[in-house]
């Protein structure tokens, strides 16, 4: 596996495949890897001839500085985790190299509700920044394919809507949320829970799950009030939304008899780490 620092190097790498009109697909993460990437790129590794993974924390992403401070870092792990499930280049630019002295170039998109509700809400920025990144990203890797997970699935929905608004030549390709056994939805930032707070943390799918079996035998307003008392039961949780919303646009609904198909989702503080769950409705 080639591990690659620069843009210059990436583009000249990655030239030899282009030319030859081979089939890049592409995973990006923060790192910190886990087996919810690592699905991703066993997927990018089935329908493309190379898989490109980039491993780079974008600091314009984070609206909390302590939660950049602390987010977690293990390049060399990253690497060997990465060479042995045969990804063949690893992408990890410095934040100067992806931002020379700090000039971001903000892709600036209108998203409708999209980037309003949830996440938008309770992270101003957040998106702004997560776009920014990817559409670098995307051109300097030219991929064919990109992979992103259903765990984050307002910001699939997002990069969505921006390949669209912007007629990128790249599939997105949206994944199933890989689980621990209990059912926590895997995630970097679960490396940060104590054993105490690992121990309840499979509450939050729980209750998810509970709200898809209930389904619509319950009012919307009703049913999320109850969603949001049962997490809260533990006092070591502090839900900060519970919605159920349109899959597509993700304008939350007041009342079930909605035609589309919906998704619950959720953002819990555990202790003072955030994290972020849904499940889809009626599939
Ligand atoms: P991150 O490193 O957290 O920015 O995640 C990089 C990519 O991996 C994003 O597209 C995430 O949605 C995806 N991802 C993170 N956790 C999981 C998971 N548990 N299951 C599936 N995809 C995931």
């Amino acid at each position: 596996m080639k591990e690659i620092t620069t843009i210059k190097e990436a583009k000249l790498w990655l030239r030899t495949y282009q030319k030859k009109n081979l089939k890049i697909g592409f995973v990006p993460t923060m790192g910190a890897l886990h087996d919810g990437h690592l699905r991703l790129i066993a997927q990018s590794r089935a329908e493309n001839d190379i898989t490109v993974c980039s491993v780079f924390v974008n600091p314009i992403q984070f609206n909390n500085p302590e939660d950049l401070a602390k987010y977690p870092r293990n390049l060399s792990l990253d690497a060997r985790l990465l060479k042995s499930h045969g990804c063949n280049m690893m992408f990890c630019p410095s934040v100067e190299e992806m931002y020379p002295n700090g000039k971001q170039d903000p892709v600036d998109l209108e998203y409708g509700m999209l980037d309003k509700v949830m996440e938008g809400k309770f992270r101003p920025g957040h998106f702004k920044g997560v776009v920014t990144v990817v559409k670098k990203l995307f051109d300097i890797i030219g991929p064919s394919n990109a992979y992103f997970g259903k765990k984050d699935y307002q910001q699939l929905m997002i990069i969505k809507h921006m390949q669209a608004s912007l007629g990128l030549p790249v599939n997105i390709i949206g994944c199933e949320t890989v689980r621990e056994d209990d059912g926590l939805a895997m995630s970097s930032r679960n490396l940060r829970l104590t054993i105490g707070e690992r121990q309840v943390a499979r509450r939050i799918f729980e209750v998810l799950c509970k709200v898809r079996e209930k389904g619509t035998k319950t009012p919307v307003w009703e049913l999320k009030e109850w969603a949001i008392k049962k997490i809260q039961e533990d006092s070591m949780f502090r839900v900060e939304y519970f919605e159920i919303a349109d899959r597509e646009t993700l304008m939350p609904v007041e009342a079930w008899g909605h035609k589309n198909q919906l998704v619950a989702l959720t953002a819990v503080f555990l202790g003072d780490v955030r994290l972020i769950d849904n499940v889809e409705l009626f599939s």
